[in-house]
């Protein structure tokens, strides 16, 4: 069976492997739909602290079952089906309070420890696989994960009818955050420094969009934000200067929620107003498995529209072209979806 396997910084090569023996509480899943994450950019560059070469990158898939583990009860051959990409242990304080993304134990699809969907299948245990309804269709389903993350950003800043809300960032996280405080009730507004992604943004539903890379643009979104303080602002793109600027940008008792990784993370932030406003600054990472049921249900109500935010379809093969595109930050390009 083909898989493209990340051997080294930069280079993907495609390797043979063999169906593997399944344990008893596992599943065997043929990928039908996998999507390119940010994260899998920064591994292809040799950055990443986890995705380290050589590995099979590629978590946001959707597949179908081909074969089950003895112990599987839940799902037969055929069932269409996507992967909570994060292990958990059930166990730990924080998985008993319902926090299983926070959990210890966690280990990531698309690393060593747990080789990932740019291939012909995966293999996962029985308890992170959840069920697509038929009103979801496969490439929707590549959608869910960065759906999903916007989805458990939007429940930490308890957004709610009526909000204002910024995105910093309108990159695939950024626009799911965006479709996700819409189906909220919030006004939304984003920012980005391309136009294509702005664009999008407009189209889903957003009511303000800031091109912060032209002259002016900066100042004007600080002093539009002065003027009619926001109640949350999130921070999708790994600039370090937007932190201590939504700070500034929220109103008293907002919520400023960090999204994005940043190359440099010790930032200094003005604890002074952070104290006196009551503003909170608050992290949120991956989702979870309720996040994940959730966002299925949204789309197979058609809550939600994450179609537009797909920018290509390509063959598996073509792999290193797409990675060499996305790596080099190419104008338009928000996902690309691959098929095996
Ligand atoms: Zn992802
Ligand atoms: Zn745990």
């Amino acid at each position: 069976m083909k898989f493209f396997v990340l051997t080294e910084p930069f280079r993907f090569e495609m390797k043979e492997l063999p169906v593997p023996e399944l344990k008893d509480d596992e599943i065997l899943i043929t990928i039908k739909k996998v999507g390119i994450c940010g994260s899998e950019i920064t591994a292809y560059r040799g950055v990443h602290k986890y995705r380290i070469p050589p590995v099979i990158l590629g978590h946001e898939m959707a597949g179908a079952v081909s074969a089950i583990g003895r112990d599987v009860r839940r799902f037969k051959e055929g069932d269409r089906v996507v992967v909570k990409p994060h292990t958990f242990c059930g166990k730990c304080p924080n998985c008993l309070r319902g926090e299983q993304n926070i959990c210890r134990e966690k280990k990531v699809l698309g690393s060593r420890e747990w080789p990932g969907a740019f291939g012909a299948f995966i293999v996962s245990p029985e308890y992170l696989v959840h069920a697509l309804p038929d009103a979801v269709g496969n490439e929707e389903a590549a959608l869910l994960d960065p759906l999903c993350v916007g989805l458990h950003a939007v429940r930490q800043a308890r957004v709610q009818a009526g909000d204002r809300v910024a995105i910093l960032g309108a990159g695939s996280i950024g626009l799911s955050t965006l479709l996700i405080a819409r189906t909220a009730g919030a006004e939304t507004y984003i920012t980005d420094v391309k136009r294509t992604n702005l664009d999008i943004a407009k189209t889903l539903g957003a009511t303000g969009a800031f091109n912060v890379a032209q002259e002016g643009e900066g100042p004007r979104l600080d002093q539009w934000a002065a003027d009619l303080p926001l109640d949350a602002v999130f921070i999708t793109a790994g600039v370090e200067s937007e932190v201590p600027r939504a700070l500034k940008m929220v109103g008293r008792g907002g919520r400023v929620v960090v999204i994005a990784h940043f190359h440099n993370p010790d930032i200094s932030v003005d604890m002074f107003t952070l104290l006196t406003q009551e503003k909170r600054l608050q992290g949120s990472i991956t989702y979870t498995g309720l996040d994940l049921d959730r966002g299925i249900h949204l789309l197979a109500q058609k809550a939600v529209d994450v179609r537009p935010l797909i920018s290509e379809r390509r063959n598996m093969g073509e792999i290193q072209s797409c990675f060499e595109r996305l790596s080099a930050g190419e104008e338009g390009l928000i996902k690309i979806l691959l098929t095996p």
